[in-house]
């Protein structure tokens, strides 16, 4: 069977988490600051956070970020459900822009076109996604929101590693802070760095990211530069010169979203592999495309793109229902990334219609993701190639 996509696990991975195991800590113990460490300087960013999904990450960006009730959050209906969700989870409203067809990212001009359309101060931020791993030019969208006054969240699951190239022609990470005010990445089996579920938040805002700290773990802190209660209370009776062992705050309303030790060992473990991990897909993709392109079944594919780190690989088809039944039965389990999510009922129920994402709804008529991940054989690629070909030729 070959799915779409597949963790990779290996001895040094299963190993590393046998340690974490045996160690003092299950949780809340040193693999934490280590995993997110390595994944600040993997991205570039100033900090990083460790939470338990990506999901997660996404709400406590939203909270951070003071999203509320009524607040309006443009994002792209060519997401996982979760990007435009957390908007909701604060009672904020999620205003849907259509794709650009071409890179099937959020299209900067129907942002703008929704943004001149209302009072300045209509909208109080963006969710663009990296979608399939090609990174947002954030260069472009940083100035618009600036302009406006409108913070951004980078949904950055499909993209760790990948990059866009900037207007001085330098590379700029996925989630290294640059220009959006937060970036989430999710360690999900299918994704490029596997924990079984977690997920990761990056920034460069040290204000945003000690709101993060506290929020991550029920509103706590255990620093006494932010402690509002005097030492005298803290004490009891006694006066002492500093707070005790033991105090500590609770300021805020908070969640538990903390990674465990032995997950973030495992994540320390894969990202070490990260770059041979996105090497391996870009060659896959480079095969793909080469075997598709100009091909008259094919209505569009993913290019080879600098800076794409191929999460997916995605081909827009004739008949796609048909070939993806046909896969199937040769025991290959492509996937469709996504069903609109503005066209899911709970977004119906909130107003949303066929019709209102014309570029998103015909892509997701053709749209196929073909299986990609580092792990798949040349063998295996072969075989999904010559499946495809097989089903346009007996047509
Ligand atoms: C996977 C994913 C999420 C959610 O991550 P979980 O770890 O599954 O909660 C959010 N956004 C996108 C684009 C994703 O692919």
């Amino acid at each position: 069977m070959i799915p779409y996509g597949k963790q990779n696990i290996t001895q040094q991975d299963i190993d590393e988490v046998i340690n974490a195991l045996k160690s003092d800590y299950l949780t809340q113990g040193p693999k934490i600051k280590e995993f997110e460490n390595a994944f600040a300087s993997y991205v570039g960013s100033k900090y990083a956070l460790a939470v338990a999904n990506g999901t997660a990450a996404l709400h406590l960006c939203t909270l951070a970020l003071q999203v509320q009730p009524g607040d309006k959050v443009i994002t792209t209906p060519i997401t996982f459900a979760a990007s435009a969700n957390c908007v909701k989870y604060c009672g904020g409203e999620v205003v849907f822009a259509d794709i650009n067809p071409e890179t099937y990212l959020l299209d900067i001009v129907k942002v703008k076109e929704l943004l001149l359309s209302s009072p300045k101060g209509t909208y109080s931020g963006i969710i663009p996604v990296d979608f399939a791993g090609k990174a947002v030019n954030l260069e472009e969208f940083r100035e618009l929101a600036d302009e406006y006054g409108l913070w951004i969240i980078e949904d950055s699951c499909h993209a760790p590693g990948g990059f866009f190239v900037d207007s001085s022609n330098n590379s700029q990470s996925c989630g290294n802070g640059n220009f959006a005010d937060l970036a989430i990445f999710s360690f999900h089996p299918v994704k490029h760095i596997a924990c079984g579920e977690g997920g990761m938040i990056t920034t460069n805002n040290p204000e945003i990211y000690a709101k993060l700290l506290m929020l991550r773990s029920h509103g706590i802190t255990k620093n006494d530069e932010f402690y509002t209660n005097t030492l005298d209370f803290a004490n009891g009776t006694s006066k002492a010169e500093t707070y005790p062992g033991w105090y500590m705050e609770m300021q805020t309303l908070g969640y538990n979203y903390r990674l465990t030790d032995f997950q973030a060992s495992l994540g320390i473990s894969q990202l070490n592999r990260a770059e041979d991990g996105i090497q391996k897909r870009r060659e896959i993709a480079g095969k793909y495309f080469t075997a598709f392109n100009k091909k008259d079944f094919v209505i569009s594919q993913s290019g080879v793109v600098k800076g794409h780190a191929y999460h997916l690989y995605i081909l827009e088809v004739q008949d796609r229902l048909a070939l993806y039944n046909y896969l199937k039965e040769h025991n290959i389990f492509a996937q469709i990334h996504y069903i609109p999510c503005h066209l899911m009922p709970y977004y119906r129920n909130l107003g949303w219609k066929e019709g209102d994402m014309p570029n998103a709804e015909s892509y997701y008529k053709h749209c196929i993701s073909l299986p990609m991940y580092p792990t798949l054989t040349e063998d295996e690629q072969q075989y999904v190639i010559d499946t495809i070909f097989q089903f346009y030729e007996n047509r």
